[in-house]
């Protein structure tokens, strides 16, 4: 790890993959893990009704909205709306999924980290409509 600027031209917006998230999803790396940093730091900016499918990550994540409103569920917890400025602190190995409103988009920094095994993140099923147009608690 040496000390520089990386500069947001050097990087390329991707389209976040069907098989992990529903909707249009795009993924910019803010921080890719290096030795001897094990964090990721990657800014997600969901259209509205997109989210992740279900997951956990090994040693948990931290995840800050930048703008929009969106919204988080922990299995077994109510929906959540998250908005602009707001924390969530995500357990490890937590199924838990997080998105846009359905009629906002929303924009996170997602920092985690993986564990001694290089495991990160456990993807699952997608979020039914059900789960996912519940009314925030
Ligand atoms: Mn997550």
């Amino acid at each position: 790890m040496k000390s520089r600027i990386v500069r947001a031209s050097e990087g390329a917006t991707k389209i976040a993959p069907a098989d992990k998230f529903v909707g249009q999803v795009l993924q910019d790396q803010v921080f890719v893990p290096e030795d001897p940093s094990r964090l990721r730091v990657t800014r997600v900016t969901f259209t509205p009704g997109g989210r992740t499918n279900w997951h956990a990550h090994a040693v948990g994540q931290i995840l800050y909205v930048l703008s929009g409103a969106g919204r988080y569920q922990l299995e077994g917890d109510a929906v959540r709306e998250i908005l602009p400025g707001d924390t969530v602190v995500i357990p490890p190995k937590s199924r838990h999924w997080h998105g846009a409103a359905p009629d906002q988009m929303m924009c996170h920094l997602a920092l985690s980290e993986s564990d001694d095994q290089g495991a990160a993140t456990d993807w699952q099923e997608p979020v039914s409509d059900a789960d996912y147009t519940a009314v925030p608690a």
